[in-house]
């Protein structure tokens, strides 16, 4: 299969708009959710989209009008394509952002996740020669299941990490002299700091590559330097959605986030008022999962879209910086528009600290920012440099309190550090 990487712009429009016509053709067709969305807009026939340029005729999908139509008609909803006998896979999604998804593949689906995966894998130079290990509990979501059918596709030796605590995840690492880490971030770095508990000097391991899913940060700059230095290995930053599927990769080139433009049409709008934009929310089109497709989902994922050719010669897209954050993410912090990432990727400029949480608070009607760390080795002047820091390059005062080790939660999947106690934000 060709992967359309390193087709012309004009190629790929064509290439895009011939499978949205597929896409369509089946939906009106036999999908009860997107024929009636899609009548509802007036569009009949496939063939009412002509160009690309027409694909804002299509409404928008949100997450909540997914959610609407699962509970109106549970277990799985409207949106399916095929007979109920026809699906082979459900996950769901973690339930963090909302009421969960469930979500179902048919094994033709299932195979593209695995494709997307593959290609996912070959960017950060990944092949049949690697030992790939899971660092996560398989369980309802998608996100390291679509990556171990990747790993078979691209005819890696898969060694799953499941049921496991994370000092037998480590002696797995070493004993099978594995290459290639894939975790969230979050886990990799935890799974760092109980290597250096045990002494073990994991950058002197096997592992050339880690590969980070299920959460942003891996493209934040401060967590991706965190990270190689903790493996001694080159940090791959990937992007998906149980929802959408495997949409985004790192190149070598480590210069933002490719779409995979081959298997997605990806757009950036206003979140207000819904027109490009070069910054705003991503709004992605699948073309490889008919029998429960998204077209045109708004993923609440704020991005900035750079259109440069990366100097890997693919042509698809990227991001800069990957996944800033969810737009729901946004804290308003005395009168300051702050993401959580551009907080984290503050705080793990500095070495010294190996967790943090965030809390904001109203006292006396004043917002306040309250940042505890976990320091290595014992308080130096770490936290009069994060506090700095903050203040320097966001503008926000931070009260800073040392934790004491081992105090503060870790994650194995959806780290969350950040909390709202404001009633009223
Ligand atoms: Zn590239």
């Amino acid at each position: 299969m060709s992967n359309c990487e390193h087709l012309s712009r004009d190629a790929l429009a064509e290439h895009q708009l011939q499978r949205l016509h597929v896409l369509l053709g089946q939906v009106l067709a036999t999908n009860a959710f997107y024929r009636q969305k899609l009548n509802a807009a007036g569009i009949a026939q496939a063939a009412d989209i002509a160009a690309l340029t027409d694909l804002a005729r299509l409404p928008f999908t949100t997450r909540a009008e997914l959610s609407a139509d699962q509970v109106a008609h549970p277990p799985y909803g409207t949106n399916l394509t095929y007979p109920p006998e026809c699906y082979t896979r459900i996950h769901q999604t973690s339930g963090t952002t909302g009421q969960r998804l469930r979500w179902l593949d048919t094994a033709a689906s299932w195979g593209w996740w695995g494709r997307c995966w593959a290609q996912v894998y070959r960017a950060a130079g990944v092949s049949n020669r690697d030992r790939i290990f899971f660092a996560f509990s398989f369980g309802p979501f998608i996100g390291f299941w679509s990556g171990h059918q990747g790993a078979s596709h691209i005819g890696a030796l898969i060694v799953p990490g499941g049921g496991m605590s994370s000092a037998q995840r480590l002696d797995a690492i070493v004993e099978n002299e594995i290459t290639v880490v894939v975790s969230t971030p979050t886990y990799a770095l935890h799974l760092g700091e109980v290597a250096r508990e045990r002494g073990l000097e994991l950058a002197a391991s096997s592992v050339h590559t880690t590969i980070h899913a299920g959460e942003p940060g891996a493209n934040l700059p401060a967590t991706r330097a965190q990270l190689e230095r903790t493996w001694g290995a080159r940090c791959s930053d990937h992007a998906g959605a149980t929802e959408v599927g495997a949409w985004g990769f790192d190149c070598h080139q480590q210069a933002g986030l490719h779409l995979n433009e081959g298997e997605f049409i990806c757009e950036v709008v206003d979140p207000q008022s819904g027109a490009p934009a070069d910054e705003g929310e991503l709004v992605i089109t699948n073309l490889g999962r008919t029998g429960m497709p998204v077209i045109r989902y708004r993923t609440g994922d704020r991005v900035a879209l750079n259109r440069t050719p990366c100097v890997c010669g693919r042509r698809f897209q990227r991001l800069r910086g990957g996944v800033i954050g969810r737009l729901d993410d946004a804290l308003l912090i005395r009168g300051v528009v702050v993401y959580p990432s551009a907080i984290e990727n503050i705080v793990r400029q500095f070495p010294a600290v190996t967790e943090f949480a965030v809390d904001i608070h109203r006292r006396q009607a004043l917002d306040e920012l309250e940042v505890r760390l976990e320091l290595d080795g014992q308080a130096n002047d770490t936290a009069d440099q994060v506090a700095g820091a903050l203040a320097h390059r966001l503008g926000l005062r931070a009260a800073i309190q040392i934790a004491a080790p081992d105090t503060l939660p870790r994650f194995e999947l959806k780290a969350r550090r950040f909390t709202d106690h404001r009633s009223n934000p």
